[in-house]
C-alpha cells in the first residue's frame, strides 16, 4: 500500500509505503502498483496512545464493551489505548488481565493494553498480585486503582517498591479522601455560589506532593494521572527539577473547560454532563495546565474515556455519575487548546499523544516515528476541517460528551493499525 499526499508532523507532502503491517519508505513520488490511499494533504501522526481509557467491560456493557470502546479509540486516531482496572471483576489477577486483552485482540480495532489494579478490588487494603499481572499474557506494566486513590501510604511504598522488579509504574488517581468526602465540584467562588460541596485543590496536590517524595525515597517510577490544578503541575515542576521519575497526565477536558460551565452553559446550570473527577477547574488553572503540557512539566495527553449509560448522566447533579467520553474528541480538543493558540506544533502533539505515552506504558511497537523500519501505525488528521460535535455519530456506547453541538476544529480522516485501516473516510473499516 502507498499512502500518498500526505505531510509527515504537519511536514512537505510525501508518500508512505507500506508493506507486511510495516512502514518501508517515506519519500516524494514513490512509485509502485501497490494500492493507493490518498491522503489528500493530511497531517501524518504516529498512531495515538492513551494512557487512561476505561472500557467497563467486564460488568458494565450497558456503557461500553471492549469493541465498542475499541471503535471509538479508532475513529479518534488511537492504536492503541490503556484500559483502566476499574472493570466489574476488578482486573486485578492475571485471569481478568488476560480477558480483557483477548477482547482487543479479537476486535482488531485497536490494542488494548489492560492496566493491573494495585490493591485487591481497589479497595486499598492490600496488594494485588502485581508479578502475576506483569508475568501474564497481558505483559502488564502500568498498575493503577484508578477512580480511587492509593491513600494509605504504606501500600503506595510497598507498591511502587514492587513494580521496580519488573520496569513498572503505578499511576496515581491523586485524591485525598477525607478532604473530598462527599465533594460534587471545584472548590471555590462558583461552588460557594451553587451551594455544592468543593473540592479542594489542595486533596490532590497534597497526594502528588507525598507519591513523589515516596517515589524519590524508593527509586521508582510514578505516574500522576488527570493532573488538574497550577498547584499540582509545581509540585510537578519541582519533582522533575530533582531529576525524580515522575511523570504525568492532563486530560482534554481539563485543557478546555472550567468550571464556570457548572454554573452557566449552553446545556443550562447544574448539568451533570460537566460533573467530573477530577472536577473542571478555573481558568486560571486551564492556563497553568496548558503551559505544562507545552514545556514538557506534564508530559502526556490522556483521554478519561469514562463512558456512563444516560440513566446515570440525565439525573439530578448530587446523584449523576462522574465522567465524560473522550476518545473521538481528544485530538480536536487538543488543537483547539494547544495548536490552534500556538502553544504546540504537531510534532509536539505527536511526542504527548503517541511517544511519551507509549514509553510510559512500556508499550513496544507504539509510539514510533513514521519512518521506515517503524510499525505501520499511522493517524491521518485534517485540521482544516470543522465539525460540530453530534453523540449520536460516535461510536461509543455512551453519549456523556461536554462537547455536544459544539464546533470544533479537525477531523480523523484514517488510522491503520499495522497497515490495516481501522478507519477510511472518518469512518470505521
Ligand atoms: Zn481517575
Amino acid at each position: 500500500m502507498i499512502i500518498r499526499n500526505v505531510r509527515v508532523l504537519g511536514g512537505e507532502p510525501a508518500d508512505i509505503r507500506v508493506s507486511g503491517g510495516t512502514i518501508t519508505e517515506v519519500g516524494t513520488g514513490l512509485q509502485g502498483t501497490e494500492e493507493i490511499v490518498d491522503g489528500r494533504g493530511a497531517i501524518a501522526l504516529p498512531g495515538l496512545v492513551d494512557l487512561h481509557t476505561h472500557l467497563r467491560e467486564p460488568g458494565r456493557e450497558d456503557a461500553e464493551t471492549v469493541l465498542t470502546g475499541t471503535q471509538s479509540a479508532a475513529r479518534g486516531g488511537y492504536t492503541a489505548v490503556h484500559a483502566m482496572a476499574n472493570t466489574s471483576p476488578v482486573a486485578d489477577t492475571a485471569g481478568v488481565v488476560e480477558q480483557v486483552y483477548r477482547l482487543g485482540q479479537e476486535g482488531g480495532y485497536c490494542d488494548v493494553q489492560p492496566v493491573g489494579a494495585v490493591t485487591v478490588g481497589l479497595e486499598g487494603r492490600q496488594l494485588a498480585e502485581l508479578g502475576a499481572m506483569a508475568d501474564s499474557a497481558a505483559r502488564v506494566r502500568v498498575f493503577s486503582d484508578d477512580g480511587h486513590c492509593v491513600d494509605d501510604a504504606v501500600l503506595m511504598r510497598r507498591a511502587l517498591e514492587y513494580v521496580k522488579a519488573f520496569d513498572g509504574v503505578v499511576a496515581q488517581h491523586a485524591q485525598e479522601p477525607r478532604l473530598t468526602s462527599g465533594a460534587q465540584m471545584n472548590e471555590g467562588v462558583i461552588s460557594g455560589r451553587l451551594g455544592l460541596a468543593g473540592w479542594p485543590a489542595v486533596a490532590e496536590e497534597a497526594i502528588i506532593a507525598r507519591d513523589c517524595l515516596l517515589a524519590a525515597h524508593v527509586g521508582s517510577r510514578l505516574h500522576i494521572c488527570h493532573v488538574s490544578t497550577a498547584g499540582s503541575v509545581e509540585i510537578l515542576r519541582w519533582a522533575k527539577s530533582k531529576g525524580w521519575n515522575v511523570t504525568a497526565e492532563v486530560t482534554p477536558h481539563h485543557l478546555l473547560l472550567t468550571d464556570e460551565l457548572v454554573e452557566e452553559s449552553p446545556n443550562g446550570s447544574y448539568n451533570p454532563i460537566y460533573k467530573v473527577n477530577p472536577p473542571l477547574r478555573t481558568r486560571a488553572d486551564v492556563e497553568a495546565l496548558r503551559a505544562a503540557l507545552a514545556d514538557g512539566t506534564i508530559d502526556v495527553v490522556a483521554t478519561d474515556h469514562a463512558p456512563h449509560p444516560v440513566e446515570d448522566k440525565e439525573t439530578e447533579w448530587a446523584a449523576a455519575a462522574m465522567g465524560m467520553i473522550g476518545l473521538e474528541t481528544a485530538l480536536s480538543v487538543v488543537q483547539e487548546a494547544m495548536v490552534d493558540t500556538g502553544l504546540l506544533d504537531w510534532a509536539g502533539v505527536a511526542e504527548r499523544m503517541s511517544l511519551k505515552p507509549a514509553e510510559i506504558g512500556r508499550l513496544s511497537g507504539h509510539g514510533n516515528p513514521i519512518e521506515a523500519g517503524a510499525p505501520a501505525n499511522i493517524t491521518l488528521y485534517d485540521p482544516g476541517a470543522r465539525t460540530e460535535v453530534d453523540p449520536r455519530a460516535f461510536a461509543s456506547k455512551s453519549r456523556n460528551t461536554p462537547y455536544e453541538g459544539m464546533t470544533l476544529p479537525g477531523r480523523v480522516v484514517a488510522t491503520f493499525l499495522r497497515g490495516r485501516p481501522t478507519v477510511l473516510e472518518g469512518k470505521l473499516v
